[in-house]
């Protein structure tokens, strides 16, 4: 879908036909995502690429992300919950899939009838293997070792016990341990030690599970910074997130250093526009005055569309300006100064004038990182967290063949 550019000449109400997503959309460049796949393909080769697409691919849209990456090379996806990868196999996707974070309510039954695999730290395989029995069906199971991380996974303790139960069960024709596999804690910090103790660790589970008879079609450590930085972590598959969004990992290095386009841009329309005098305070709190006369632009997105409440000084560019949000972040509605200029400019107003928030970079536009320093976060939270309230629009979608 595209929509057309709109100016500041636009009249205010101009009965133009434009999609509704025109007054507020996340925007969502799928070539951009086959792009970035391309691109960690190559830098993971020969190991496979598992597109990481939890939490709706990270705000991005899980469907149609998952599409564009199996088209660009990735071989597997992966989510944490059970109900994402069942949501991916609704949409049917047939692709090899993974989810990997667990309760004692998840739906193990539906995932092994589904094919999905399983990811195990030791607590599931029980009832793992009870799902498979009802089922009549082998579960696709990947152990996780906890190799430093200090989340899920199994301790290096239990892990021979664990491995020799799961192959017991194999062995049985219940299940079986197609992959192994651990997650990284500082690979964004590649001057770090940790990660080589984090590699050290999991080369022993490896012979560990090789001893006891394990031969996995997987073994998978590396996140988005490991592909970019340590090929010593690569083994057969990399999982994937932030990249395929176009994102970094590293702080200091921008996307296009990396070769990574981002996917997502977020814009709406100046609201309202209007000239104030000298002093006037702006939203709640009224913690920022105007500085002599100026106009004031309302941008219509707020907390409950995902902008952080704390990012006062997030950029949002109109007309090729980029200004920072002043005065508090609402649930609905920020406010931008656009000065002096626009008081004089003759009536030239901006309302319906397209505001962009973030977008690829490309042409020194405002980014997700920017918004992500004004928040004190960190870029991943930023584009995971815009809200439903905002529609996605999906440009460069392929026909289904
Ligand atoms: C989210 C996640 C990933 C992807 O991490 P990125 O840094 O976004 O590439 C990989 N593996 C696991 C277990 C994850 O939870």
């Amino acid at each position: 879908m595209t929509y057309p550019a709109a100016t500041g000449d636009l009249p205010p109400v101009s009965g133009a036909v434009r999609p509704p997503s025109y007054e507020r959309s996340a925007v969502i460049d799928l070539e951009a995502i086959r792009h970035n796949v391309r691109r960690l393909a190559a830098a993971a080769s020969p190991a496979q690429v598992m597109a990481v697409v939890k939490a709706d691919a990270y705000g991005h849209g899980a469907v149609p992300v998952a599409r564009a990456a199996l088209e660009a090379g990735a071989g597997w996806l992966g989510v944490a919950h059970i109900s994402e990868a069942l949501a991916l196999r609704a949409a049917g996707i047939e692709a090899p899939m993974l989810a990997w974070l667990h309760t004692a309510e998840s739906n193990f039954g539906a995932a092994v009838a589904a094919g999905v695999d399983i990811g195990c730290s030791g607590w599931e395989l029980e009832r793992i293997v009870a799902a498979a029995r009802e089922q009549e069906r082998p579960a696709r199971v990947h152990l996780k070792v906890d190799t430093g991380l200090g989340r899920n996974g199994a301790t290096i303790d239990v892990w021979d016990s664990l491995v020799g139960e799961a192959m017991e069960y194999q062995d049985e024709g219940l299940l079986r341990v197609v992959g192994i596999f651990s997650h990284l804690a500082v690979a964004d910090e590649p001057e770090r030690p940790e990660t080589d103790d984090q590699l050290a660790a999991f080369r022993e589970v490896l012979a560990i599970a090789e001893d006891a008879g394990v031969d996995p079609e997987v073994r998978h450590l590396a996140n988005t910074p490991a592909t970019l930085s340590r090929p010593d972590t690569h083994f057969d598959l990399v999982r994937v997130g932030l990249g395929i969004y176009g994102l970094s990992p590293f702080e200091g290095q921008t996307s296009a250093e990396l070769g990574l386009r981002p996917a997502m841009t977020v814009r709406t329309v100046v609201a309202h526009c209007k000239d104030v005098p000298d002093g006037q305070g702006v939203s709640y709190g009224l913690n920022y005055h105007t500085h002599g006369a100026s106009t004031l632009g309302l941008i219509p997105l707020g907390y409950a569309d995902g902008v952080p409440r704390v990012a006062t000084g997030g950029p949002v560019r109109v007309e090729g300006v980029t200004y920072p949000v002043v005065g508090r972040i609402a649930m609905d509605q920020m406010v931008i100064d656009l000065g002096a200029r626009h008081v004089s400019a003759g009536g030239h107003s901006l309302l319906g004038a397209e505001a962009e928030l973030f977008g690829d970079g490309a042409d020194g536009g405002p980014t997700a990182d920017d918004w992500a320093r004004a928040a004190g976060t960190i870029n991943y939270e930023i584009v995971t967290r815009i809200s439903p309230r905002v529609p996605r629009t999906f440009i460069n979608e392929k026909p289904a063949p």
